[in-house]
Parts: structure tokens; C-alpha cells; sequence
């Protein structure tokens, strides 16, 4: 008998119907003798409808009042599918994040889970009871509640997974695993059975929303055997098969298996560029282009400055595109300042990304890569490398 952590993200969750299919999923591992916990998302589109909502009333809408909308999705669709189990006969329970203790900071929109108090949740499992969760949403030391982030169930149930010491989470989605890359982009991208949580990681910072980020830290930190698959295969499958299926992130390097040397691309799509043109090359030129634009919390991701000519270098970055505009104002205030000749911005740039631990013991990988986008016309802007990845930065248009 062990302890699973089922999540179920929207579109799994996206009708009654769906929900009656994940009941009796659900239902199939409660009679096999498992002990469940179920951490579903809002019904496909409905955080979508509640944030529309918000910035109808209010454009740039108030952190902690977005919160409090937006994590509602959550609370109808754990409620439906108790009642959905209820129906089938099976005893089960829900509860929102503050009711069981899913304490958050109080980064209203971007919270981080700072801990997780498993007693309820214990004593109804060993009650014999099905217990769900909200995904997406926790409390913070004042009582606020709080939401982690788009795609953010992930992180709900793998660190519900941790704090329970479950067997193994098993995150059910519209795809039946992980893929070399986005297969609804790419036809030919192939499923992987295993990957490593190193690579996991790079694919969902990169920009693979299969899995959000922080789910895959937690994965990591704690251990949390992980497998992704399909919510979408009839639900009354062998368990056994079931159980087999899909993508399992892996802990170990194996270094007798036949390893590809590139594991899965991921891309961003909405990326911007600004350049800092002619700043005097000298201490502090970074911190004083970079320091603004930290302070009005705006993510920094690739960076390069040039080779200074007559004392004088360039510097350019890139930032979400959601921040390009707000980035080239904070910029335009510190020009004089800072002692730049000119600012110059291209908002239609995406980073493609190669990831795969093969490299670290692969030469040859960069230069393939960088052939391949030569053959195809393609420029590349800016380039960042790790021990594991190369990313470049494209024109959007050949994303
Ligand atoms: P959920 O609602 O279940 O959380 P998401 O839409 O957040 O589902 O994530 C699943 C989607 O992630 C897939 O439909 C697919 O389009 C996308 N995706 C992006 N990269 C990959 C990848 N490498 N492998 C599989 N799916 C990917
Ligand atoms: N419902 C939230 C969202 O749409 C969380 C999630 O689906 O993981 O981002
Ligand atoms: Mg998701």
C-alpha cells in the first residue's frame, strides 16, 4: 500500500464529464488499497476568465486582490470532484490551501511554499478517505491567501508529495509525457520514458510549461519520485500499465545506458532585447544599468557587453516581453545618468534552447548547433551556454 499524489491540471478537469473520469481514475488506485491525494487545477480556461475579470475592473489589478479571485478556480473544482467521488460512493473530503496549512510568503501572484502542515490531511488518510487539495494557492503569515504562479498546481502537488513522504506523485495532463520538445508545435517530437531532473529542470526554466518550474526544485530537493502522463487514456486501464506509463524523472545518471547527447529543446517565444549603447567602460557600468532595472523588479535573463573602443562599450540584455515596455522606461530615466549615447529595444525575439547532459562529455554540440541555424539563414543574436545547455536568441519570425 503506498502513498500517491495524484494532480489533474485543467483540461483534465475541464467539464463534469472530464471530472466523473478522474473520480473513477481516482477511485480505480483508492480500491487497488493506495492511500490518494488528489491536488487538482481550475477547469480549463477559468483562470484566464477570472484574471479577464479582474483587469476589467482594474488594469494593473492589486496583487492581493487578484489572489483572492484567482484562486477560486481551484476551490469549485476540488469541491466537484469530492462530490464526483461522493457519488461513486467513495469517501472523500477537500480543502482549500489554508486549511491545510500551505503557508506561503506574501509574493501575492508569485508566492513560494515555506511549509506545509500534513496533520489533517494525515488523519484522513488513515481514516481511509480520499483527501483533495486546492493546487495553485496557500496562505501567508497574516492570513492572506496567495497564489505560486501560473501553472503552479504542479509545485502544489509535488510539494504536498514531499511533506507527506508520498511513494511517488503522478501528474496527469493533456500529453502522454514528456516530449524532446512541445509536440503540439512539433509533430515528430518523441516521447521520453525518463529523464533526468537536471534536464527537467533546464526544459521547464527554458520555457517547457509541461511542468512549472518550482515543481521540478521540489522534485529535486526532496526526492519526490515524479512521472508525468496522460489523464486523457480511459480511466478504468490496467493499473499496472498505468502505473508504467508516461515520463518518470529520474535521480540518477545513467552512465551504461545509451544516453542521446541532447535530450529535448525548449523555447521562449515572448522575449525583448535592449541595448545600451556607448556607456563609458568602467567599474560599475552593469550594476548601474542592471540596478534600475532589478529594483523595479524586472527578470534579467541573457546578458552580454561588448569589447570597449575608445573607453566606450555596449551592453545588452533581455527581459520578458511583459516587462520590455516598463524596462525601456526605467532605462530612458537613468540614460543621462548612466552616460549612455543611445537606448536601442527589439520586442520580437524568442531563445530557443538545446538541454541534455550528454554534453557535458560531447564536444561539437555548440558548433552542430550553430551550423544547422547558418544553414537556414538564420542569425543568431546572443548566445548563453551551461554545462548542459545552449541557448541562442532568435528573430521571432523563425521561432
Ligand atoms: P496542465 O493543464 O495539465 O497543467 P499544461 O498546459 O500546463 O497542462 O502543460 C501541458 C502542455 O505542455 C502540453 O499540452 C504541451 O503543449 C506543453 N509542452 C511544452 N513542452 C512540452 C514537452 N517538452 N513535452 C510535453 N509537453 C510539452
Ligand atoms: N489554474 C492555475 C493556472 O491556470 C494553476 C494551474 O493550472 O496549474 O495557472
Ligand atoms: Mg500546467
Amino acid at each position: 500500500m503506498a502513498l500517491i499524489v495524484h494532480k489533474y491540471g485543467g483540461t483534465s478537469m475541464g467539464s463534469t464529464e472530464r471530472i466523473k473520469n478522474v473520480a473513477a481514475r481516482v477511485a480505480k488506485w483508492h480500491d487497488a488499497g493506495h492511500r490518494i491525494v488528489v491536488v487538482p487545477s481550475a477547469m480549463s480556461g477559468e483562470t484566464n476568465r477570472l484574471i479577464g475579470l479582474a483587469k476589467e475592473i482594474m488594469s494593473q489589478p492589486d496583487p492581493r486582490e487578484l489572489d483572492m479571485i484567482a484562486s477560486t478556480g481551484e476551490q469549485v473544482s476540488v469541491g466537484l470532484l469530492a462530490m464526483a467521488l461522493l457519488a461513486r460512493g467513495k469517501d472523500a473530503v477537500s480543502y482549500t490551501g489554508w486549511q491545510v496549512g500551505i503557508k506561503t510568503d506574501s509574493a501575492f501572484t508569485k508566492a513560494r511554499i515555506q511549509s506545509i502542515d500534513d496533520s489533517r490531511v494525515r488523519a484522513d488518510l488513515d481514516a481511509g478517505k480520499i483527501v483533495i487539495i486546492t493546487g495553485f494557492q496557500g496562505v501567508d503569515d497574516e492570513g492572506n491567501i496567495s497564489t505560486l504562479g501560473r501553472g503552479g498546481s504542479d509545485t502544489s502537488a509535488v510539494a504536498i508529495a514531499a511533506a507527506l513522504k508520498a511513494d511517488e506523485c503522478l501528474i496527469y495532463t493533456d500529453v502522454d509525457g514528456v516530449y524532446t520538445t512541445d509536440p503540439r508545435v512539433v509533430s515528430e517530437a518523441r516521447r521520453l520514458s525518463k529523464i533526468t531532473f537536471e534536464e527537467m529542470l533546464e526544459l521547464a526554466s527554458l520555457g517547457s510549461k509541461v511542468l512549472q518550474t518550482r515543481s521540478v526544485e521540489f522534485a529535486g530537493n526532496y526526492r519526490v519520485p515524479t512521472r508525468v502522463l496522460s489523464s486523457l487514456t480511459d480511466p478504468l486501464m490496467s493499473l499496472e500499465e498505468e502505473a508504467n506509463s508516461g515520463t518518470l524523472i529520474s535521480f540518477e545518471e545513467e552512465s551504461n545506458m545509451e544516453q542521446a547527447v541532447i535530450s529535448g529543446i525548449a523555447f521562449h517565444r515572448d522575449e525583448a532585447k535592449i541595448t545600451v549603447l556607448g556607456v563609458p567602460d568602467k567599474p560599475g557600468v552593469a550594476f548601474h544599468i542592471l540596478g534600475p532595472i532589478s529594483e523595479a523588479n524586472i527578470e534579467v535573463d541573457m546578458i552580454i557587453q561588448n569589447q570597449s573602443v575608445d573607453g566606450k562599450t555596449d551592453f545588452t540584455f533581455t527581459v520578458s516581453r511583459n516587462d520590455y515596455q516598463r524596462a525601456m522606461g526605467v532605462l530612458e530615466g537613468v540614460k543621462e545618468e548612466i552616460g549612455a549615447s543611445k537606448i536601442l529595444g527589439d520586442a520580437k525575439v524568442s531563445k530557443v534552447s538545446a538541454v541534455g547532459v550528454g554534453m557535458r562529455s560531447h564536444v561539437g554540440v555548440a558548433s552542430k548547433m550553430f551550423r544547422t541555424l547558418s544553414e537556414e539563414g538564420i542569425n543568431i543574436m546572443m548566445i548563453s551556454t551551461s554545462e548542459i545547455k545552449i541557448s541562442v536568441l532568435i528573430d521571432e519570425k523563425y521561432m
